[in-house]
Order: structure tokens, then C-alpha cells, then sequence
């Protein structure tokens, strides 16, 4: 930490006063990084726990066009985790409310809402109205549709994903590191995904995960530190515990392998719901 008569000096030096003046300060950011969040675009699927804290940190941020994919309406039992969303807000869709509340919250930045699932056949519009996805979704047919999709439509993808109080966030560089089916190559049974549902989750598992997240999203818009691509954050919340694992791409994988056999989108129907955590 720096002495406060350091501190005093570098504060000195920077403008004050603005919606950006904390992250300005930053050597990382400045003038220059700014205009590159603000020339940013990021889809993000899934507005639940996860997606919640994800996109209320690249908007306050300043990140210029966010777009919200989510089919789902706010239930009474989103509200321990899903920070956007508010009692009143029951019933109502949550790509909606979510733009309400992101443009109520930093109105430089233009969100679009997309009230609706993800879909093989309107993957490609969405995805290709973007510089990168987030996978802020919680089952596994729309985990793979996502990642086929940004391996396919080469973007870069963060992914996040949580259960009671572990969870893990990695990024796929298409054909680059390791795409979700290099990782997943079997699809679980949907009984071992309703055994994982079952588990529960407590509000600040995806706060902490959704936060990981959205910040390797705002470290690559910037070219700056750590993004996790090519490696897995394993957080064991339980125990206090976070480890970083190298991830390997699957040469032999069915999608951004050698020899790919996947080569246009799918659904794997494994369950009914898409959004999230
Ligand atoms: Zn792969």
C-alpha cells in the first residue's frame, strides 16, 4: 500500500470529478483505456446471479454496448442472488428490467435487450453484433450452444458458472485454449444436472464469480494482466480456497479441434431452461 503522502501525489495529478475518475487513476486504464471500454461490445447470455454482477460492473465501468440475452421472467426466488432485479420486478422479463436498470445506472452506455432464448438459429445475428460473449448461463445445452457458437463464429468467450459455494470462470480464445467441449467432451445426464441444481446456491457464490468474470472481460478489453485464457479459477468458497488450473485444448475435439465434425450450431435439448444460475 502506498504512503498517504504518495497517494496525495498521484491524486493530484489526474482529473477529478467524473463517473470514471477511480478507474482513470489506475495506469491501466487512463484516457486511452477508457475509449477502449467505451468501444466495446459485449453479449452476455444470461441475466441471473451470475449475470447480474457481470453486467452491472462492465456498465458502471463504461463498457459502450452491453446486449442482455435472456427468455426468462424474475421469479420470487431469483432475489437471493440476483442483484438486478427487485421485488417489484416479479413477473416482468429480465432482459427488459435488466436494460432498465443499466441504463438507470450508467446512461452512456447503450444496451440492447433481447427478451429471448438463445437459439442455433439466432446465434449467428447476436453473436456476430459483438466483440466477445459471456456464458453467464447455469445448464449444459446452453452452455455448448454458446461455445460451439464462439468457437464457430470466432469470438472470444468468458464463462462462469457456480454451485452452492464453489464455482470457476475460465476464457476460450477460439482455437486458441480450450473451448467448453474440449473440457466436457460427454455431455452429463440431465439427472447429474438436476443432482447439481438440487445443490442450491447462496447469493454471494456468483456475486464473487460474476465479479471474476466481468473483470478478465475488462482486462482483455484493456490488453492488460491476467484474462484466464488457457488456464480454470476453481474457487471453493466453503473453505476460502482459490486455485488456478492450466486448461489443454483437445486437438481431438468435436468443434475447435483438428479434424472438427461440428461445424454449424445445434441443440442438445437436455432441459427446458436457459438462464441462469
Ligand atoms: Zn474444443
Amino acid at each position: 500500500m502506498n504512503s498517504p503522502k504518495q497517494v496525495r501525489a498521484a491524486s493530484c495529478a489526474v482529473p477529478s470529478g467524473g463517473r470514471y475518475e477511480r478507474q482513470l487513476w489506475m495506469k491501466q486504464v487512463g484516457s486511452r483505456g477508457q475509449k477502449k471500454l467505451s468501444r466495446a461490445s459485449v453479449l452476455v447470455v444470461g441475466a441471473g446471479g451470475l449475470g447480474s454482477p457481470i453486467l452491472l460492473c462492465l456498465a458502471a465501468a463504461g463498457v459502450g454496448t452491453l446486449g442482455v440475452v435472456d427468455g426468462d421472467t424474475v421469479s420470487l426466488s431469483n432475489l437471493n442472488r440476483q442483484m438486478l432485479y427487485v421485488t417489484e420486478d416479479i413477473g416482468q422479463p429480465k432482459a427488459l428490467v435488466a436494460k432498465q436498470r443499466l441504463a438507470a445506472l450508467n446512461p452512456e452506455v447503450r444496451v440492447e435487450a433481447y427478451p429471448s432464448r438463445l437459439d442455433p438459429d439466432n446465434a449467428y445475428a447476436l453473436f456476430s453484433a459483438y466483440d466477445m460473449i459471456v456464458d453467464a448461463t447455469d445448464n449444459y445445452s446452453t452452455r455448448y450452444l454458446v461455445s460451439d457458437a464462439a468457437v464457430l463464429f470466432d469470438k472470444p468467450l468468458f464463462v462462469g458458472a457456480v454451485s452452492n459455494l464453489h464455482g470457476m470462470a475460465f476464457t476460450v480464445i477460439p482455437r486458441k485454449t480450450a473451448c467448453f467441449r474440449c473440457l466436457y467432451p460427454k455431455s452429463p445426464t440431465s439427472a447429474m444436472a438436476r443432482e447439481e441444481r438440487a445443490r442450491g446456491i447462496l447469493g454471494s457464490t456468483p456475486g464473487i464469480i460474476g465479479s471474476i468474470v466481468a473483470q478478465s472481460v475488462l482486462k482483455y478489453i484493456l490488453r492488460y494482466g491476467d484474462w484466464l485464457a488457457g488456464k480454470m479459477l476453481l474457487m471453493d468458497g466453503e473453505d476460502n480456497r482459490f486455485d488456478l488450473v492450466p486448461l489443454e485444448r483437445d486437438h481431438a475435439c468435436r468443434v475447435c479441434g483438428d479434424l472438427p465434425t461440428i461445424t454449424e450450431l445445434f441443440s442438445m435439448n437436455m432441459d427446458s431452461r436457459q438462464s441462469s444460475c
